[in-house]
Order: structure tokens, then sequence, then C-alpha cells
């Protein structure tokens, strides 16, 4: 699978007019070559756990906003510590609004930050179009980063996965991933596809349930496999997800057992993949439903390292965005 498979959906929206990262929406109007600045400048900020952690000044100044209408621990926390490690004022905010009123009263919080002078704000959202709606409406010294979007994007996690890969195996053109779980439901399976895709990664599989494969003509390249004697064999990756029970109805939902008993990965299970295979979860994890503790805590996990990679790649994408925006606007 090479770049010139996928099909791209530029977003001019998230690109200032010199062609510049100014919003953070989604990955997908992405090339490789920002992609991987990102993932240069996130490693930069990478620290063995011990070490003192990176401080600059990059943000020295700015007001990073959290906006999370949807629960989150990893997400929220990485942000907010990215931006404090940039030398940035943080504020947390967890609103609560029904759909109904989502739009407008979203557009309200946003003026209202934004007389507040906060100068970055970082969204997650249940319902698709929010991080889009907000960025179309924001003053231009303004950036807007998804920080997850309904089913249909989490950029920066898109990047830090690939970044984990990256660290244990640099050359992705040589390597098989096999992306495990409720797929359809997964905004974090869709952004590490248009991660990986546009890295020129060897091969992608989609190992699923049915019920839980994208629709059909989604992430195209990807080879679909329904169990996981398949889709498992001789892979270098193996990204686990969880059931997104909050995205389908309760009748929809398969029973915990017989799913662990089919798609749930265990010691014997890891063995179909390369002996030297990694594995990966972007948490929370369900054990016992679809990852054993033995393998999430064992010693091919690289699931800790993902939380770790998660604060360098937002350090990365803050300052990004704060640098491409050159001078503040006049007071
Ligand atoms: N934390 C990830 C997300 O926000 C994965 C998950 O919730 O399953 O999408």
């Amino acid at each position: 699978m090479n770049e010139g498979t996928v099909t791209t959906h530029p977003l001019p929206l998230q690109l200032r007019s010199d062609g510049t990262l100014r919003h953070l929406l989604t990955l997908e109007g992405l090339n490789r070559r920002q992609i991987e600045q990102l993932l240069q400048r996130a490693q930069a900020f990478v620290r063995p756990l011990g070490a003192t952690p990176p401080a600059t000044r990059d943000l020295e100044g700015v007001t990073v906003a959290n906006l999370f209408t949807e629960p989150s621990t990893r997400t929220r926390v990485s942000f907010e510590l990215a931006a404090k490690r940039l030398g940035a004022s943080v504020v947390n905010l967890e609103v609560q609004l029904s759909s109904r009123v989502k739009g407008e009263s979203m557009l309200n919080t946003i003026y209202t930050l934004e007389s507040l002078h906060v100068d970055v704000m970082v969204i997650r959202d249940a319902e698709a179009g929010i991080p889009g709606l907000v960025a179309d409406h924001v003053k231009p010294h303004v950036s807007v980063l998804s920080a997850g979007e309904a089913h249909v994007s989490h950029p920066t996690q898109g990047l830090l996965d690939a970044l984990t890969i990256l660290q244990r195996k640099p050359d992705l053109s040589k390597l098989a991933v096999a992306i495990v779980g409720d797929v359809r439901h997964s905004r974090v399976a869709r952004s590490a596809y248009d991660a990986l895709t546009r890295l020129g990664i060897g091969e992608l599989r989609i190992v699923a349930p049915p019920v839980f494969m994208p629709e059909a003509g989604e992430m195209p390249g990807c080879a679909r496999h329904t169990t996981l004697a398949k889709g498992l064999k001789d892979v270098d990756v193996i990204m686990m997800l969880r059931i997104q029970k909050e995205r389908m109805s309760q009748a929809s939902l398969p029973d915990a057992d017989r799913y662990f008993a089919k798609y749930g990965l265990t010691p014997d299970r890891l063995q179909l993949a390369r002996p030297d295979a990694i594995v990966m979860h972007p948490q929370p994890m369900n054990r016992g439903i679809e990852i054993a503790s033995d393998v999430a805590d064992g010693p091919q996990s690289v699931i800790r390292d993902q939380v770790r990679n998660g604060v360098a790649v937002r350090m990365a994408v803050l300052a990004e965005v704060i640098a491409n925006r050159g001078s503040l606007p006049p007071a």
C-alpha cells in the first residue's frame, strides 16, 4: 500500500493560506511531510520515564481551553500537561449540552472563551462536525484542535499511535498492522488508518466480527478478516480496540464472554503474530473483553508508551499551530 492508493479529502479549513497547519481536525487532509514533521517534533519531546519532562516557553502568554463534552482521562490530562509544559495557561471546561442546542451553545461558549483571550480550543464531542463548526467561527488568531470527534476522527491519537510504532519499528513499509475489534465505531481506527497510510505502511488489516466492520468502501486498501486466526497471522503490530458501547444500541452489543472467546487477545492468540510483534490499545481497556491482562501488561505491550507519547504529540501540535500563527493580533 502506498500514499497514492488513498483518496484524500483535503480540508482547506485546517490549513492557513501559506499551507501551514492552523487547526487540527483530522489527519485526512495532511500530507506525508506534514505528518512526519509533527512526529519529529513530538519525538524531540519524549523523555524516558523518571527523567524530568521537557519544559519550554513556546506557548508563553497563550491560553488553552479544554472543552470536553464526552468523558476523557488520558487525552484531557495529556493536553493539559502538554500545554503547561510549553508554558501556556490552561482552563478545563466539562460541559453537558443536549444535541438540540449544541451548535448554538457551543458557539456562545467559544465566543466567551475568545473574549477571555483563549487562543487554542481543544474540543472533544460525541457529535460529528462540532470541531469543524467551531473552527469555522473562531477569530483568525485562534486554533481548534480535535480531541476526538464522534466516530469520525481522533487525530492526535492517530499521530501518537504512528509515533509508538515508529519508535519500535522504524521501517513502516515492511510492516503488517492489524486493527482489531470495533472498527466500525472507532475514531481511533480511522485516524490510525489516515496516519499509517500516509506514512506508507506495508499492509493494514481490519479484523472484526461482521457487525463491527466499517461500511463497504471505507478504509480502502485494507484486507478484511473476521477471524483472529487469519487476521493476526504474522503481523508486526496489533492494535486492539474497545467496543464503543456509547455509539450503539444496547440490543446490538455482543455478549462480553462470547466476544472474548472469539476476539479477545490472549497469550495464545498473540503467538499467531510475529514473535516480536507489539500490542497497542488506545484505552480505556476492558480486560477480559477485548484483551487479556497477561497481554495488556506483558512484554510485548507498548500501551504505556502510547500514553507517554500522547503528551509529546500534543506538545508538538500545540507548538506547531502557535508557531504558524506568527504574531499576536493587536490588543
Ligand atoms: N480513548 C479513545 C477514544 O477516545 C478510545 C476509546 O474510547 O475506546 O476514542
